[in-house]
Formats: C-alpha cells, structure tokens, sequence
C-alpha cells in the first residue's frame, strides 16, 4: 500500500464522518480512475434513503457498471473505510472494478459494533430443475 493509497482511504474515512454527521452508519467510499483521480464519492444512505442497500460501495459499483465501459471499469480502484460487505462483494464482481483497498477488515468492525441480531434467511433448494432451466437455457450459452 502507497502513500497515496493511504491518503486516498483517508478521503474514504473521512466520508464515512460524513456519513454518521448526515444521520447514517458510518461508512464511505470512493472510486478513482485509470489516472489516479477520484472519479465519484459516496457515504452510506442507509437510514436518510430508507433503503438497506444503500452502502457506499454498491452505489459505487452500480455507477460504474452503468457510467464505465468495462475496460475502464477494470483500471479502476475503490477506497473503502471498511472491507465491503457479501452483498457489495458481489456487486463490485459484477461490475469489474479493478481494485478494492478498505481500511477496517470486517473483523475490526465487528469488533466496534454490537452482534448482528436475527436468523439468517433460511434457503431451501433446488427445486423444479426441468421447470426452471427453461427460460434460463441458450441465453449464456448457444
Ligand atoms: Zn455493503
């Protein structure tokens, strides 16, 4: 990690600050471009948007899926304050960011926040195979 990456997650942190002053949990994120240059700037929404998907790396992830070519998008790093969560993991998969550099890992935040409460969703499954690979078939595939 460089100088620069440090002063560019401190940028991060500093956005989660603004996160927790605009009502919301604490957490920021940026996104920079091949140059090195911050592209686009988010805080967690969570509690002022009403909306649990609102987390800075997601809406980082959904901008650049939309707004980058995918060639770009992979030169790209994200600035985190904290490591990103499952649900932001697979958004920013999805949309081909290049690099994540964070500052807390989840281990360190577990370790400042109280337990998450309640069950975890149960899934069952699978289930209706013939059914349900119909509208799925010759669509990645030939
Ligand atoms: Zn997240």
């Amino acid at each position: 990690m460089t100088p620069e990456d440090q002063r560019l997650l401190s940028r991060a942190i500093a956005l989660a600050a603004t996160a927790r002053e605009s009502g919301n949990p604490p957490f920021g994120s940026l996104l920079t471009g091949p140059d090195g240059s911050v592209i686009a700037e988010e805080h967690n929404t969570v509690l002022t948007d009403g909306d649990i998907t609102a987390h800075p790396e997601l809406k980082l992830a959904r901008w650049a899926a939309r707004e980058l070519d995918p060639a770009t998008a992979a030169t790209t790093t994200m600035y985190t304050s904290c490591q990103p969560c499952g649900m932001c993991a697979g958004a920013i998969e999805r949309s081909g960011l290049g690099r994540v550099v964070f500052a807390l890992s989840s281990e360190q935040l577990a370790k400042l926040k109280p337990p998450t409460v309640g069950p975890a969703a149960r899934q069952e499954g699978p289930a209706l195979f013939e059914e349900a690979r119909v509208p799925v078939e010759g669509y990645y595939l030939p």
